[in-house]
């Protein structure tokens, strides 16, 4: 069925072909659909005029009726400038003009009142407006009531005129050419419950809202739904998973966890890690696949619950695997598990990218014939060359890391019955984003630390304090402890950034010098990093100096020193990572984190988060909520990996909740929306292109 709304957007009245080609390319609107859902960022109260008198230069957007007076040209070439002067009863400003200042001389006429959009700054004292958006006073309004919405445009659609006005006209063009044909998307078995606007009002009041209330409704209904379909294909998705995908049943504990438990523990479970275990052993006798995403806050101790879910899947035959993100923390788990194994009589391998070829060989000979119990590794032990004899477990480890695809490249190792799949990450995900971004994983969450931890000293320094930091660290270092010195990366070049590391290091040798230092870099050969982290390891350096390479997962217990040198620069859930290095021993920590005077306000807020709390839940909540979803870069590096067009997962937490309790509803009764009521949702499920969520950024 062709779409009235799939039309291109170039015959739009108002638009045409020149202005088509502009909207796509700037804006991606290539569809009337496209246009209707490209919504506003902001409203404006349009009933609100301030005087010139009032104005400011730390004002947002504001409007001011007033007269025009003469153009003025300053300037020649490329610095040329249009201004004129605007007054009204209360004083005067300056309207300035870099571009289109033809257009503007031609269709503005000084001595006639009219009504200036914008953002005041001063220059040499004087309050102006740059680029204004200017209409008359008698020219009709497009809004219908007393919001005005607005939309972000970009500088080249503004020099071109398509600014946020232009594109409110649009719509309205768009608006009135759509009547009757926008077709509901949600069935009156979920609108009702929840007394949703229906959509065709919805869509009309996002552009064009005649009072806060219908707003608020409408946002509402939209919010929802974007989140609703969401959570439906997750949700359904999952359900699929099950049905088709039977999963190996581990039923019994055997000798080699009762074995480990008597005799290998060092310590007493946290409640915590009981309770977690408990979760993986239900889904392990159920004879589904499992996939679970355990949480746990740096330091919780999730390799042990790993290491205990691989001894039972070993109990029952099978074999297992770990997988880290880096060859630091492959090395580090595979010596730690090694370990705590001893004496138990079970194969474990390491394979890395620098596995030697013959060690190689032997290690893809044992997990083929069933030698190797345990596979540890990284990124390596995806490869096609390595053949499992009957792999039953799979384990990621900092799954934040890892890719969908690369996830599901692990699964496909057994022919028929994929392995079970635990995914263990330190990045604690607020619970809105989990149930997004992982709503087909089970989750489980430690959330407890082993007792004894003494929580971690955090505080802020300037610059000026820096010698009180040197002072602090001498100290702590003369009394037997080691500290970590991290240094950001700071431009995007690989060799500057390390020059900024190694004058860091120089400068510090000069400045600790009966001291010992080591220095660790994403530069190094895995060797040389291998080497200086084992030098730092067995004590025979107090001071490591390094890059975000150490962030994930290393474990020196007696280093209890974390200083963060631009602490400003890092994101905050990067640095509760970086924190999480410390804290690991008996003795009491601390993160110092060094700054500038001059930051931004998200950066303070960051550097205070950090100081106030060690919960990383709290912290992710934070995080997500200073970065918002807009912000891709941020995204990437969390994993958000979905393009909302309206919901804001830090904010509509609670949309989030119903629309996820709508879908369990619906799925709980009719898992394959076979029902009258569910043919739209089925129709609109297929519909929603797997592109929408972008997999491959979840990771
Ligand atoms: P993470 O969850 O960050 O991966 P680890 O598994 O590396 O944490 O554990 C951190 C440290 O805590 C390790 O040194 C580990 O031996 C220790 N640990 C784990 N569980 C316990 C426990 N129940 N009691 C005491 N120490 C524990
Ligand atoms: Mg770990």
């Amino acid at each position: 069925m062709p779409d009235f709304l799939d039309q291109d957007i170039k015959f739009l009245a108002g638009v045409g072909p020149k202005r088509a080609e502009l909207l796509k390319k700037e804006l991606s609107i290539s569809s009337f659909r496209d246009l209707l859902y490209y919504f506003p960022y902001k409203y404006i109260d349009r009933t609100k005029f301030y005087k010139i008198r009032e104005l400011d230069a730390s004002q947002a957007y504001i409007q001011v009726k007033g007269t025009l007076g003469n153009f003025e040209l300053i300037g020649e070439g490329r610095k040329q400038r249009l201004t004129a002067s605007f007054h009204d009863e209360t004083g005067s400003m300056d309207l300035i003009w870099f571009a289109g200042i033809k257009y503007i001389r031609e269709n503005l006429k000084p001595r006639q009142n009219y009504i200036v959009f914008g953002k005041p700054s001063v220059f040499n004292g004087r309050m102006n407006i740059i680029h204004p958006e200017i209409e008359s006073q008698s020219s009709q309004q497009v809004s219908t009531g007393v919001l005005q919405a607005f939309y972000n445009t970009t500088e080249t659609l503004k020099k071109r005129f398509l600014n946020t006005r232009a594109i409110n006209k649009i719509q309205h063009n768009l608006a009135e050419s759509i009547t009757g044909k926008i077709y509901e998307t949600l069935p009156a078995t979920v609108r009702e419950p929840l007394k949703l606007m229906q959509l065709a009002k919805a869509l009309r009041q996002i552009h064009f809202p005649e009072n806060t209330q219908d707003l608020q409704k409408a946002t509402f209904r939209l919010k929802f739904e974007e989140l609703f379909y969401i959570q439906l294909k997750i949700l359904s998705l999952k359900h699929k998973r099950q049905e088709v995908f039977k999963g190996f049943v581990f039923e019994q504990v055997g000798y080699n966890f009762n074995t480990f438990f008597q005799n290998n523990l060092p310590f007493e479970l946290t409640g915590a890690q009981k309770k977690v275990t408990k979760e993986i052993r239900r889904d392990l006798g159920s004879g589904k696949q499992m996939n679970r995403l355990v949480q746990g806050d740096v330091g919780s101790g999730k390799t042990l619950v790993a290491l205990m879910v691989a001894l039972i899947a070993f109990d029952n035959g099978y074999q297992a695997s770990l997988m880290a993100p880096t060859e630091i923390l492959a090395i580090q788990h595979f010596n730690t598990i090694s370990r705590m194994l001893q004496g138990i009589g079970l194969n474990v391998a390491l394979l890395t990218g620098s596995t030697r070829k013959k060690e190689r060989e032997r290690i893809y000979s044992g997990i083929e014939n069933g030698d190797i119990q345990f596979l540890i590794g990284t990124h390596a032990l995806i490869e096609d060359t390595v053949n499992f004899q009957k792999l039953g477990l799979v384990i990621i480890d900092e799954q934040h890391r890892f890719g969908v695809a690369q996830r599901a490249k692990l699964w496909k190792k057994n022919a028929g019955i994929p392995p079970h799949v635990l995914v263990m990450t330190a990045t604690p995900i607020p619970r809105t984003l989990a149930m997004t971004l992982y709503g087909d994983l089970d989750v489980s969450v430690i959330d407890e630390l082993p007792p004894g931890r003494k929580p971690i000293e955090t505080r802020h320094y300037l610059e000026n304090r820096r010698n009180q930091v040197y002072d602090f660290i001498r100290n702590q270092v003369n009394k037997g402890r080691q500290a970590y010195i991290v240094f950001p990366l700071i431009s995007e070049s690989e060799k500057l950034d390390l020059k900024s590391l190694e004058d860091g290091y120089e400068l510090l040798k000069k400045v600790f010098p009966r001291f010992k230092l080591s220095m660790v870099h994403g530069k190094l050969k895995p060797a040389e990093k291998d080497f200086e982290m084992q030098q730092f390891k067995d004590g025979k350096t107090q001071i490591m100096v390094a890059t975000t390479v150490i962030e994930v997962g290393v474990d020196v217990p007696n280093a209890s020193i974390m200083i963060i040198e631009s602490a400003e620069r890092f994101g905050l859930s990067q640095l509760h990572q970086l924190r999480g290095r410390v804290g690991r021993g008996a003795e009491q920590s601390y993160c110092l984190l060094m700054s500038s005077y001059k930051i931004s306000n998200e950066s303070r807020k960051r550097l205070e988060t950090m100081v106030r709390t060690n919960d990383g839940f709290e912290i992710a909540e934070v995080d997500l909520q200073l970065r918002g979803p807009g912000d891709l870069e941020g995204t990437q590096q969390s994993g958000i990996g979905f393009n909302l067009n309206i919901a804001n997962l830090g904010k509509d937490g609670e949309i989030l909740r119903i629309a996820r309790d709508a879908a369990i509803d619906i799925l709980d009764n009719d898992p394959h929306l076979q029902s009258r009521d569910n043919q739209l949702l089925s129709y609109h499920l297929q519909r929603m292109k797997t592109t929408e969520f972008d997999w491959s950024i979840i990771s």
